[in-house]
């Protein structure tokens, strides 16, 4: 039977669990590891290669195909029922090969994504990798943290979690450690905490009474069979454009077949060749080269030290204009360390370090080396203390914390409660933003006036100034109404280097039509001085807004204020006046990236079109994501927004191949039919063409890379469309230009009495070359085809070759050539066929740099 943990008593869990105050001993864990497995939930599982293979046949367009051969077979037309099938083998072959890899890339780069818990073990606190967390742990739970396996509940303070993705409940739920009845709901459970929610105020710890399957979430885990990767947006949108090409196709080949019977075509010929358009049509291919863009662009982010979570992020990632950036850690190295030391007199300055070590969470893993995990600004705090002489463990022995208001970036201060020696009364220790310190403190007009002077003075350098303070009380337990009348003891200042070529990284984002916005939590006067060290604002008063002035001005006044280019700082924000930011630019037709690591970041960065976590950020905020900057730094992100664009340029390059070959075929023929000539291509030969074009190429697409090292400008404003205005009349221009030459050409050659299955042979292979030659110019929408690298991508150049081999094979095989009625060509052939190539490329080259290239120039007005 499940135990009901939250109807025992701490102790009666610790018993149980066999366990202490100073948690389990290493080896202990260790063994208890081996016992239980590892904390984790089974990823999903990977389909069987099988399976994957049958599922390349699951798609209504393989179903026409299917469709088709049956038709042929019952015409006794084997040899089409054969190219068919080859047909769908080919397909699914390739189809197979490439979703194969991009499901391995997409379980490669879930399986980096690392979470950490943070332990009592033998008496000390450690940080471990979620999965070795067993029952029995004592965990420590802070704002931020993901909660790492079911537990219950052993100290809270003010402790809040939240549990919607167990309970559905969106409020936060406020926790205890009181023993509840046996028959409490989940919900209800308030002193216990669960995988699968996270922490969202406050601190707590708790004993580990179930890990991985065990767990509530586990179980429903279980239930749950394995969902497959959310199609993203653009996805969705390729697979119903492939559908609507389908229907329309599937129209106009029945009106093809209707036409060719009235003009007395044979009926086993019409339904073969209208088969055989409406197949060769369709765009088979273009829903999986679509993923196959997205994984590789996956990958290569990858490479630039950018984790992007979620499919959905890839492509929005190319039309992010608007970057908004959290200072403290992307534009300043997030190292922080202490600058200055002021005490408000000279005896007041080893109280300011004792607080500092004291009102602080950060945790020293090594004393020797000096190495510590936890925020920046508190790990330079201890490190301050440490260096001044201050003994930690000694300190925290004399004046062991007895409850604690932790730090939260709206209040933007810390306040903990100790003990002192020799029953003396308990002591409040309070640090944070100057403003907020000094509002406690027991200060007369004319002092308070100049600490103020004193402290902005240090903030105008760029440092980011904490006050101190501290009083005795009679009080056992802290609330914010004690933080009153405190004694006002000193500032620190502290420093945190800029990154280096910052400056120039800035330069990069704005050449690149992205605005940077700086949006920190740091003082206005720190937040100027900084972003004019970094080139973001030109002189040294920038407009800057700060959390208050945004409190008090509407949405409409912000929103102006945003539209103007050189508004980009905002200060002392809190997490909620950014999602307020993203959403009016997003009203205003802007994508938005917003980097974040606090704990309160997460609903803007969820909010924001990519959200982007730092590696070093809460747990929280990484698992919100759907980037995560591995290297914390702003570069990537704008490496990564490159890579973005070339996904999006790739995918239309295919989008544009696939879709350009699909109407050609019909043309040619429905034109003969019209015009009473005989079939200028056969349906075997369709079928042949459709094999060479619609599968390699179209592939080797996808791995184009990009071209040049500068991001070039671009300023979408609103998302850009792969199939936009430009590209649809690209498409139509290229399927019908090319086609009328050949059906002309057809039309002529037949009058002056050319040997029809010669003529066959010579429309089959100039079909299947101008495809070959088509991909090379889809390489670049940018420049006309002599401008750059032709056989720079090795995958395109060998299908290129696979493609003429299968040509020259059905032409030159004698097996081939008899399935697919075609005799050999002869030297003159070759010369019309480069010719028509040539001619054919010289449209397509114009139809790129006309209609894809030319800026809709502005109308000019007249007065
Ligand atoms: P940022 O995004 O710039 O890091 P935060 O919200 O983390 O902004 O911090 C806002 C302000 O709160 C800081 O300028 C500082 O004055 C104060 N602060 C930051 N960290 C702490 C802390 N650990 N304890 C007390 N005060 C802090
Ligand atoms: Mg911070």
């Amino acid at each position: 039977m499940e135990k009901l943990w939250h109807n025992l008593s701490v102790d009666q869990v610790e018993k149980k669990l066999q366990t202490s105050k100073n948690g389990l001993s290493e080896q202990e864990a260790q063994k208890r590891l081996k016992k239980y497995g590892p904390n984790q939930l089974p990823t999903a599982k990977k389909l069987s290669a099988f399976k994957l293979f049958i599922n390349q046949f699951k798609s209504p367009l393989v179903y026409v195909l299917l469709g088709a051969s049956l038709i042929s077979c019952l015409l006794k037309e084997f040899n089409d029922a054969l190219i068919i099938g080859l047909a769908l083998f080919i397909n699914a072959l390739v189809g197979f090969i490439q979703e194969s890899k991009a499901e391995k890339t997409f379980l490669r780069l879930k399986s980096l994504v690392h979470y950490s818990a943070k332990v009592i073990r033998d008496g000390k606190t450690q940080i471990i990798p979620s999965n070795q967390v067993v029952p029995g742990d004592i965990i420590i739970l802070e704002a931020g943290d993901l909660v790492p396996a079911d537990a219950r509940l052993q100290k809270t303070y003010n402790l809040q979690s939240q549990e919607a993705p167990l309970t559905g409940e969106s409020e936060a739920s406020h926790k205890k450690n009181e023993i509840l009845p046996a028959n409490t709901n989940l919900a209800d459970r308030e002193n216990m905490v669960y995988l699968g929610t996270n922490i969202a105020q406050g601190k707590g710890q708790a004993i580990v009474v179930n890990t991985g399957l065990k767990t509530k979430l586990g179980q429903i885990a279980q239930l749950i069979k394995k969902t497959k990767e959310r199609s993203t947006p653009l996805q969705k949108k390729i697979t119903s454009l492939a559908q609507t090409i389908t229907l329309i196709l599937a129209g106009l080949c029945l009106l093809l077949f209707a036409v060719g019977l009235m003009r007395g075509y044979s009926l086993t010929e019409m339904v073969l060749t209208s088969v055989a358009v409406a197949v060769a049509g369709i765009p088979e291919g273009l829903a999986i080269a679509v993923t196959v863009c997205l994984a590789i662009g996956m990958q290569n982010i990858l490479r630039k030290k950018a984790l992007v979570k979620k499919l959905v992020a890839a492509e929005t990632l190319g039309s992010v204009d608007i970057i908004a950036i959290d200072k403290t850690g992307t534009i300043t190295k997030g190292i922080m360390s202490v600058d200055q030391i002021h005490p408000r007199a000279q005896k007041n300055a080893k109280d300011l370090m004792r607080i500092g070590l004291l009102c602080n969470n950060a945790i020293v893993e090594n004393l020797e080396k000096k190495e510590m995990r936890g925020d920046t600004t508190e790990t330079a705090l201890l490190k301050a203390a440490l260096d001044f002489g201050l003994k930690k463990e000694k300190i925290e022995k004399i004046y062991p914390r007895l409850d604690e208001i932790p730090f939260d970036s709206q209040n933007m201060y810390m306040a903990t409660l100790h003990a002192q020696p020799e029953n003396k009364e308990q002591i409040i220790l309070v640090k944070g933003a100057p403003e907020k310190i000094l509002e406690f403190c027991n200060l007369e007009k004319k002092e308070k006036k100049e600490i103020k002077k004193e402290f902005e003075q240090l903030t105008q350098k760029g440092l980011r100034v904490l006050a101190f303070a501290q009083q005795k009380t009679k009080a056992k337990e802290i609330k914010k109404e004690l933080l009153n009348n405190l004694d006002f003891v000193g500032f620190i200042a502290l420093k945190d280097p800029l990154r280096p070529a910052i400056k120039e990284t800035i330069k990069n984002c704005q050449a690149a039509g992205i605005r940077p916005l700086l949006i920190t939590g740091d003082h206005k006067l720190t937040a100027a001085n900084i972003a004019q060290e970094i080139g973001l604002s030109k002189n040294s008063q920038p407009k800057i807004l700060d959390g208050e002035e945004l409190d008090q001005i509407s949405d409409q006044i912000l929103a102006k204020f945003l539209k103007s280019e050189t508004n980009n700082i905002f200060a002392r924000v809190e997490p909620r006046h950014k999602i307020r930011i993203v959403k009016i630019l997003q009203s205003q037709n802007h994508i938005i990236a917003m980097t974040g690591d606090g704990v309160n970041d997460a609903p803007a960065i969820k909010a924001a079109d990519i959200g982007i976590a730092l590696g070093s950020g809460s747990e929280v905020t990484k698992e919100t994501a759907d980037i995560i900057l591995l290297d914390d730094n702003l570069k990537t992100i704008i490496e990564a927004v490159k890579t973005g664009r070339n996904i999006f340029s790739n995918i239309q390059k295919v989008v544009l191949f696939l879709l350009s070959g699909g109407f050609s075929e019909f043309i040619l023929i429905g034109g003969a039919i019209l015009l009473g000539l005989p079939l200028p291509v056969l349906a075997a030969q369709i079928l042949w063409v459709n094999i060479v074009e619609d599968t390699l190429p179209a592939m080797a697409l996808s791995y184009e890379k990009e071209k040049g090292r500068t991001l070039e400008k671009k300023n979408p404003k609103k998302k850009s469309e792969i199939l936009d205005k430009k590209m649809k009349r690209l498409i139509a221009l290229i399927s019908l230009s090319t086609d009328f030459i050949l059906l002309a050409l057809f039309a002529h050659l037949y009058k002056i009495n050319w040997n029809i299955e010669h003529l066959r042979t010579l429309f089959f292979a100039a079909l299947a070359l101008n495809q070959v030659l088509f991909v090379f110019s889809c390489k670049n929408l940018k420049k006309p085809i002599w401008r750059y690298n032709l056989f720079d991508n090795h995958f395109l150049n060998l299908s290129a070759v696979v493609a003429i081999l299968l040509v020259m094979g059905a032409i030159y095989i004698p097996f081939l050539q008899n399935i697919l009625s075609l005799r050999p060509l002869i030297f003159w052939d070759w010369i019309i066929l480069f010719a028509i190539a040539l001619f054919n490329l010289l449209v397509i080259e114009l139809g790129k740099i006309t209609l894809l290239n030319r800026e809709s120039l502005p109308s000019k007005k007249i007065k």
